[in-house]
């Protein structure tokens, strides 16, 4: 069993696939440069991986090194007929699976594909027409009509072959160390690993799901569940939130209506990105490709200010602040930032993109790259292009007194109530520091609208 983003023992398809045949090597490969990566979302991948170390009882084995020259060699050594894996469904999954199906095949040995990260696979739900959904409301009516499986059980805790390491010891160089080690740094955020991951669901579902439909968009609050970080490294899989939801005594409640919605998000996104690889770093639609960008030293000082937090718009830096220290953003405060970035600095929006998976823990390309491009305009909705977040009364609307932003920029801190979103207002706004506005937020969102007139007009 090669593990990649799937990195439980519950509800996984694929492990279950690989222990119906047998005793199960558990293999991981993880690539060099992650090693030695010091931002806080490669530990969190190398964490992730040492609690299923523990969880396998050590009967995982890592190897440290290209997983297209790994995998085959490791499936030789153990005399392995076929390599279980999940789907990855992500333009960077697919070809490396594809090689590494190669090479098993080349050496008389198969890769056997069980399973997504998704409760409905990417790809799997069409209109009537045999073709996949542009836009999300019909796909999550579609989504949940086709439905999906309950949870897949749990393998036994025997079903581990002996002596792994032993047999995989001239395979590629040995990175459990390193992973361990990587385990015992103090981390920016919760534990990682499977239990981590049920104990966080179980304390959302007890304290939180109530009243998630009417606090979710409130990030002073910490009302939202936080799984997405789990979610991303496979900790848990959505198809048992599904079912814990359904069997819930609030099931039918708007709030676990809405939670469910959003899972369908995350659905849509895996599902555009399959059918659309191209859109992970590109625009989905071009109906604005003769959009105007700013860029130059200029315009690279201002995204330097807003990767900082320093744009002197507190919720918008309270947001960047957020990130850097936490590697989680509140998704409210994620849609005024990116707006900030793309219509106040008129960037486009895979520069911002690249900020948030270079330091966001939940990093996924699906739902990153499509965030950004629902915010931009170029992506599966319609007519966001008119839709410029105002950062004030956003702030004002979202943080009504202000607790946010005074618990992310400290130098807000002496303000009171709401006052804190318009620090310019007040006479000791910059008392302590604050940097006045970089831009004016009325004049740019004027400019943001003539752009895409023009550039409307043109395509
Ligand atoms: C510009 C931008 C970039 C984003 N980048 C990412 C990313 O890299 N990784 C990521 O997981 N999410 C991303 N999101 C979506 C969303 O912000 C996060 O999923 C959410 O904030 C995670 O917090 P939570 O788990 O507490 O969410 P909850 O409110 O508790 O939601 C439950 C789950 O539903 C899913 N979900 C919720 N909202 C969305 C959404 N808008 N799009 C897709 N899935 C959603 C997530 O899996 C989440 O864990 C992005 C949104 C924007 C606007």
């Amino acid at each position: 069993m090669w593990f990649r983003r799937d990195l439980r023992l519950s509800d996984h398809p694929a492990l279950l696939a690989a222990a119906d045949e047998g005793e199960v090597l558990p293999f991981v490969v993880v690539e060099p440069q992650l090693l030695t990566d010091h931002r806080p979302s490669a530990r969190r991948m190398l964490r992730s991986i040492a609690a299923l170390y523990e969880a396998t009882g050590g009967a995982l084995v890592v190897r440290c090194g290209d997983p297209v020259d790994l995998v085959p060699q490791a499936a030789a050594a153990a005399g392995a007929e076929r390599v279980h894996i999940t789907r990855d469904t992500t333009p960077a999954g697919r070809v490396p699976d594809e090689d590494v199906g190669g090479r098993l095949q080349e050496q008389g040995a198969q890769l056997v594909t069980t399973g997504t990260p998704c409760a409905v696979g990417p790809g799997l739900v069409l209109t009537g027409e045999g073709t996949p959904y542009k836009v999300f409301t019909p796909f999550a009516r579609a989504w949940r009509d086709h439905g999906w499986p309950a949870p897949a059980d749990r393998v036994g805790d025997d079903v581990w072959l002996p002596g792994g390491a032993d047999l995989l010891a001239e395979v590629g160089e040995d990175g459990l160390e390193r992973v361990l080690a990587a385990a015992d740094e103090d981390a920016i955020d919760g534990p990682a690993g499977e239990d981590a991951a049920q104990e966080r669901w179980r304390s959302f579902l007890r304290d939180d799901l109530a009243g998630y439909d009417t606090d979710r968009d409130r990030p002073d609050r910490d009302a939202t569940s936080r799984m997405s970080i789990h979610l991303t490294h496979g900790e848990i899989h959505p198809r048992t939130m599904l079912a814990d939801l359904a069997a819930h005594p609030a099931a039918g409640s708007d709030a676990a209506q809405r939670f469910v919605t959003e899972l369908a998000w995350r659905e849509f996104y895996a599902d555009v990105l399959w059918h659309r690889p191209d859109s992970a770093w590109a625009d989905l639609r071009d109906a604005l490709a003769g959009l105007p960008y700013d860029d130059g030293s200029e315009t690279d000082r201002l995204v330097e200010a807003w990767r900082q937090g320093r744009t002197g718009y507190p919720f918008v830096d309270a947001g960047m602040r957020q990130l850097l220290a936490e590697g989680f953003m509140h998704n409210r405060v994620r849609m005024v930032v990116a707006s900030f970035l793309t219509k106040d600095l008129h960037v486009w929006w895979p520069v911002g993109a690249r900020h948030f998976l270079d330091h966001l823990l939940d990093g996924d390309l699906a739902s990153n790259s499509h965030g950004w491009q629902w915010v931009a305009g170029t992506g599966t909705d319609a007519s966001p292009y008119f839709r410029v977040f105002n950062p004030i009364t956003q702030g004002e609307r979202f943080d009504p007194d202000g607790a946010y932003v005074r618990r992310w920029v400290p130098e807000l801190a002496h303000l009171p109530g709401k006052a804190a979103h318009t620090p310019w207002t007040h006479p000791d706004g910059a008392a302590h520091g604050y940097p006045e506005r970089v831009l004016d937020h009325a004049e740019e969102r004027r400019e943001a609208l003539d752009r895409y007139e023009m550039a409307r007009a043109q395509t």
